[in-house]
């Protein structure tokens, strides 16, 4: 199969290359072409332009930043696509997702929303968690490329169910992340070590794997980013917006996307989520 990957970054980059492992013929894009062309060491064809990656393409998959790149990318994408289908796997939202289904729609282009559930070390091993939604018929040709990528495929219903749950799985990984860092800067400023507190919630109800992994970053305050807090600021604003449209009042999400914006603007945004303990502890 022939598939074109738009947006090499730390999700799209593995990606493409377990796409090539599974013996697909794969054209990769990327904005800063740099960035893309150490694939070509796998077996990758790096393109110059969208139009010359998704030229004769059976699937086209984005994998961008968020929705004003998709918007901007999967415009060029759906202009030169040909008997594709757009499988659109960036995390971007509700409105986004509906704006794009539309488009494809008028473009006479299949379109799946797949958003996936999993960071860098589960990209790079292709062991995603795939949040499949889109019209029946393209989910035959698509499936491929998420086998490739992932180790499940959930079928969720129409275009924009995949970004749903997405939203849902973040606000819930996003709190956590937000209420370990503020446990681990309480304990710091207490005068309590850390590490006896990763200690105390290891393997009990109270605890979770997630705060063993992301705990020690914080306490190191070393963030090698697998998830870049720029982006999980971003999707805490999704899912708050798509929570008030619903008419909730989240008021943990929206104090986690502030304490994000706060570690975003004193420059953090390129580390790991993780590094929104500088929020709460900027002196460190
Ligand atoms: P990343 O490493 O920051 O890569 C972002 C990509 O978007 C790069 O290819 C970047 O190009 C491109 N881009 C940004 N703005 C653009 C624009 N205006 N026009 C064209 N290209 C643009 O991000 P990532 O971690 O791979 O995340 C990609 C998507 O997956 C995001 O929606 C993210 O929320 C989602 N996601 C990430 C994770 C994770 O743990 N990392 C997990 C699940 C889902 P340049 O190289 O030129 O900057």
């Amino acid at each position: 199969m022939r598939v074109a990957v738009l947006g090499t970054g730390i999700m799209g980059a593995p990606m493409a290359r377990n796409l090539r492992a599974a013996g697909h013929e794969v054209r990769a894009w990327n904005r800063s072409r740099e960035k893309a062309e150490p694939l070509a060491e796998d077996g990758i064809a790096v393109a110059r332009s969208v139009a010359e990656a998704v030229d004769g393409a059976d699937v086209a998959v984005t994998m961008l930043a968020d929705a004003p790149a998709v918007e901007a990318v999967a415009a060029e994408a759906l202009d030169a696509l040909d008997g594709a289908v757009l499988a659109q796997m960036s995390t971007i939202g509700i409105d986004a997702t509906a704006a794009l289904a539309a488009r494809a729609e008028r473009a006479g282009v299949p379109f799946v929303d797949a958003p996936v559930s999993g960071t860098r070390q589960p990209a790079e091993q292709g062991q995603l968690l795939v949040l499949g939604s889109g019209p029946d018929e393209a989910r035959e040709r698509v499936e491929p490329v998420f086998d490739a990528v992932g180790s499940k495929t959930l079928w969720l219903g129409a275009a924009g169910a995949g970004q749903r749950l997405k939203l849902v799985l973040n606000a819930w990984l996003l709190g956590m992340t937000e209420a370990l860092a503020e446990a681990i800067a309480l304990a710091e400023a207490l005068e309590v070590d850390p590490r006896r507190f990763l200690e105390s919630i290891d393997g009990a109800p109270v605890g979770a794997p997630y705060a063993q992994l992301k705990g020690p970053m914080m306490i190191e305050r070393d963030f090698p980013p697998a998830f870049p807090l720029a982006l999980a600021a971003k999707d805490a604003g999704l899912a708050l917006e798509a929570g008030q449209a619903a008419g909730l009042r989240l008021g943990a999400l929206e104090a986690v996307r502030e304490q994000m914006r706060r570690a975003v603007e004193a420059g953090h945004g390129g580390e790991d989520m993780a590094a929104t303990i500088h929020a709460s502890r900027p002196d460190r």
